[in-house]
């Protein structure tokens, strides 16, 4: 038995948007990001999709994704990006995740337990070449990568950074990260392995950067097919364009016609002034559709758009459809996505909720049941 709220996930947009991003990665192996279950998607069933067509990597946040990931059969190199504590540790080992270390706290119990499988765990340092946020400074690496060279067990095979600014083209913040980057590593050169990778992109960097590939590219939200600043990302030279893998829909419940003058849901925010038909959807903010969007958003029922009136509340909504011909309980609204010649972007929603699409992706995606299609 499912809910009548539903978000539907386009293999096939997941499958364009990957070898489009490969190609624009050109000679750098590609990590998907499938964290926050895949921006929302369902991290195993996308991991599925990526593996296919010949991801390289796949990173998440925390060791426990990873986890998941092994349990469902990937034998993928797994990015653990966030979150190495030693009590992480030994799931590192049994699961073979390979941890980005932020600095050399951790470190020593990496090679203890190392010694103690009597194995060698690769592992990647994250520097922070200006994000400000996470991972260590300038001025440390060429220690750390000493120190992890020295400790037995421990191999270096990556070193990264991550960009504050990509998503926004004209800032000159991404090439300034880049040659700090750039310079991060020359302090430690003589350190650091030749088969070392180095990485850096995000979906921004890769799409909008200048020399940013390196090694390897770390795109997350492209592969969900928005674009990292938002629908001015337009599409790449040849006219090529992130397909939208996300709809999100639901179902009218009830039809309503109402006097003017009918003050409608909590606090009355809105009172009708003509004769209006209503529909009422079983979603709200308990599936991801924020109360902030009462007054602002616009839904699709007959491939036409018809705005949400009233406040939202936690299982119901209510469309004005008073100028729509035809509908009937059980038709079909989308929420996010496309309806015959109409659609609502996860850019659009993210504006009424003053957020960006991740978020909305991310909400929609991991509140609901998501079924595959295509
Ligand atoms: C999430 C994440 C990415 C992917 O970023 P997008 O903007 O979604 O492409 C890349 N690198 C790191 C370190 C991340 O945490």
């Amino acid at each position: 038995m499912e809910s009548l709220n539903r978000v539907e996930i386009s293999r096939t947009a997941l499958r364009h948007n990957f070898l489009l991003l490969r190609k624009q990665a050109a000679d750098a192996t590609v990590m998907v990001m499938v964290k926050a279950d895949g921006y929302g998607h369902g991290m195993i069933e996308c991991a599925k999709v990526f593996s296919e067509l010949g991801a390289c990597a796949f990173g998440v946040a925390e060791a426990v994704e990873g986890v998941r990931l092994r349990q469902a059969g990937f034998t993928e190199p797994v990015f653990v990006l966030a979150g190495i504590l030693p009590e992480i540790v030994p799931a590192l080992f049994k699961y073979n995740l390979t941890p980005v270390v932020v600095d050399d706290w951790v470190l020593p119990e990496l090679s203890r337990q190392a010694q103690e499988h009597n194995r060698e765990i690769g592992l990647h340092l994250k520097t922070d070449a200006g994000m400000g946020r996470q991972g260590c400074l300038f001025e440390q690496v060429s220690a750390i990568v000493q120190q992890i060279n020295r400790l037995p067990g421990l191999r270096l095979e990556g070193i990264m950074a991550h960009f504050p600014m990509a998503d926004d083209r004209e800032s000159q913040n991404t090439s300034r990260i880049l040659s700090r980057f750039h310079r991060i590593i020359a302090t430690a050169r003589e350190y650091i392995p030749e088969d070392c990778r180095l990485h850096i992109a995000n979906s921004g960097g890769l799409l909008y950067g200048i020399d940013t590939n390196l090694d390897m590219v770390r795109p997350g939200i492209s592969l969900y097919g928005c674009y990292p600043n938002g629908e001015q990302g337009g599409r790449d030279a040849k006219g090529d364009k992130l397909q939208s893998v996300m709809r999100f829909v639901t179902r009218v419940i009830q039809l309503r016609r109402v006097p003017a003058g009918t003050g409608l849901g909590y606090g009355h925010i809105f009172t009708t002034s003509r004769p209006t038909t209503l529909v009422v959807l079983p979603a709200g903010y308990e599936d991801g559709y924020l109360r902030c969007l009462s007054g602002k958003s616009s839904v699709l029922v007959k491939g036409q758009r018809a705005p949400v009136v009233g406040r939202i509340s936690m299982n119901l909504t209510l469309v004005d459809v008073t100028d729509l011909d035809g509908v009937q309980p059980g038709d079909e609204v989308v929420l996010l996505g496309r309806q015959g010649e109409e659609g609502i972007t996860a850019d659009e929603i993210a504006g009424w909720m003053g957020t960006i699409n991740y978020e909305v992706l991310c909400l929609f995606g991991n509140l609901n049941n998501r079924v595959f299609v295509d």
